[in-house]
């Protein structure tokens, strides 16, 4: 775990990252990391705020297994409200599966790294069906009342309700899946989009970058790969050109 901004700290688990948003000794917690991940989510709270009473959210950023998967562990101990986008509530909840399966997967065997990645995923638990059935709404159209105070930004494709958050004052972006900057599948490094077997909706999830492109970021916190600083205009013109160069070969 790093702090990347006055009261903003990023941590990287088995294959993704989470972000904590500390203000007057309280949290916020943006994604969780995948089942495995359980202990140094806990350890980073208690690092940061001493006890999990002191966490006033958990926000997700979409209900993929990587983003939400130590959440259910974390409320038998922590009282705390988990808000997710509205389109993505019943994804949380176990109604719909809106995540790339094996069959995925096996389509898509001799992407590179595969082996490694499927590898990464069984350890760390990601074959488990996690739900979270007490997650509700989060408001839209504005900073949420809660520490760090993001601001959501729907950002559907990857998932149907997946929202980004925004932080004005600080000039960062947490991207979530929307925008990533690395993954153990991909070749390279610096912004670019997910392979598109991950997404609900690749071309929405392309289409949908625009939302970000005139916000006032600095600083790009993803769900995959390094923190990325620049424009994010120019992150995005970069994932595009990436995503161009790849359907093109
Ligand atoms: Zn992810």
């Amino acid at each position: 775990m790093r702090e990347v901004a006055d009261g903003v700290f990023f941590s990287s688990g088995c294959g993704s990252n989470w972000i904590l948003l500390r203000e007057d000794d309280e949290l916020t917690l943006v994604d969780a990391g995948y089942p495995g991940d359980a202990p140094q989510v806990a350890d980073d709270v208690r690092r940061l705020v001493g006890s999990p009473s002191k966490v006033r959210a958990v926000l997700v950023t979409h209900a993929h297994v990587d983003h939400i998967g130590t959440v259910p562990g974390l409320l038998s101990h922590w009282d705390v409200p988990v808000l997710a986008h509205p389109d993505e509530i019943p994804a949380l909840h176990g109604e719909v599966h809106d995540q790339a399966g094996a069959r995925d997967v096996l389509a898509n065997l001799s992407a590179p790294h595969m082996a490694r990645w499927i590898l990464t995923v069984l350890r760390a638990g990601g074959l488990s069906h996690v739900a979270v059935p007490s997650a509700s709404p989060l408001p839209l159209g504005g900073p949420l009342d809660v520490p760090g105070h993001p601001e959501p930004v729907a950002s559907p494709g990857h998932s149907l309700g997946h929202a980004a958050f925004l932080l004005r004052d600080a000039g960062i972006l947490l991207s979530g899946d929307a925008l990533i900057t690395g993954h153990r599948l991909s070749v390279v490094d610096g912004p670019q989009m997910l392979p598109e077997f991950f997404a609900r909706d690749p071309q929405a999830a392309l289409d949908g970058l625009d939302v970000f492109a005139d916000l006032p970021v600095g600083l790009i916190l993803p769900g995959h790969g390094n923190p990325w600083q620049g424009k994010v205009r120019e992150a995005v013109e970069r994932a595009r050109v990436r995503s161009a160069s790849q359907t093109s070969r």
